[in-house]
C-alpha cells in the first residue's frame, strides 16, 4: 500500500515541479570563476530579463535596440570586470551567446544569455580578486552567485550592487 502511494505521489509531483520550477531567477546571475596558470576564466549565465527587462523575441524597434545594446555591452569585458590591477590581466577572448538560438524563443518563455570571458594575466601571482561593474550597467541585476576555483582553493561568493567585488 505504501509503495503504491509513493508511486502515485511521485508521478503527481514531478510534472508539477518541472512546470513550476523557474528556469532561472530574475535578478540573479551565475558566475563560474577559474584561475589556471595565467588564465582567468569567467563563465556567466544570466536571465535575459536582467539585461533588457523582457525574455520574448524583440518585437519593437526599441526592444531590438535594447537587445543589441545589451549584447554589445556584454562584449566589452574590460568595462565589466576588473581583476586585481597589479596582476596585469588583459582580455583574451569573449564569447557572448545568442539568447534566441536559431531566432527562436524557448517554449517556457524564459531566455538566458551565456557569456564566457578569458583574461591572460602578466602577474598571475598578484591576482587576488575581481570586481564587477555589471550592476552599474544592468540595473535589474541584483545578485551574482559566484563559484570559484583558484590556486587558493574553491569557494563561493555573492556579489551585490553594495558589494560588487571579492577577494580570494
Ligand atoms: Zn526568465
Amino acid at each position: 500500500m505504501r509503495l503504491i502511494r509513493t508511486a502515485c505521489c511521485i508521478a503527481l509531483t514531478l510534472p508539477l515541479f518541472a512546470h513550476s520550477a523557474p528556469a532561472h531567477v530574475h535578478g540573479v546571475a551565475k558566475m563560474d570563476l577559474a584561475v589556471d596558470g595565467n588564465k582567468l576564466t569567467l563563465s556567466m549565465e544570466m536571465p535575459l530579463d536582467n539585461l533588457v527587462g523582457f525574455e520574448h523575441l524583440p518585437k519593437t524597434d526599441k526592444q531590438k535596440a535594447a537587445l543589441a545594446e545589451a549584447m554589445a555591452s556584454l562584449k566589452n569585458a574590460a568595462d565589466l570586470f576588473v581583476p586585481t590591477v597589479a596582476a596585469g590581466c588583459k582580455v583574451d577572448t569573449v564569447d557572448v551567446g545568442d539568447p534566441f538560438p536559431g531566432g527562436k524563443a524557448k517554449a517556457d518563455g524564459h531566455a538566458d544569455v551565456d557569456a564566457d570571458y578569458v583574461f591572460r594575466c602578466a602577474q598571475p601571482a598578484a591576482l587576488k580578486g575581481l570586481e564587477t561593474k555589471l550592476f552599474k550597467r544592468f540595473g535589474r541585476l541584483h545578485r551574482v552567485d559566484v563559484q570559484r576555483a583558484t590556486a587558493a582553493g574553491q569557494g563561493a561568493a555573492t556579489l551585490t550592487p553594495e558589494q560588487p567585488g571579492m577577494n580570494w
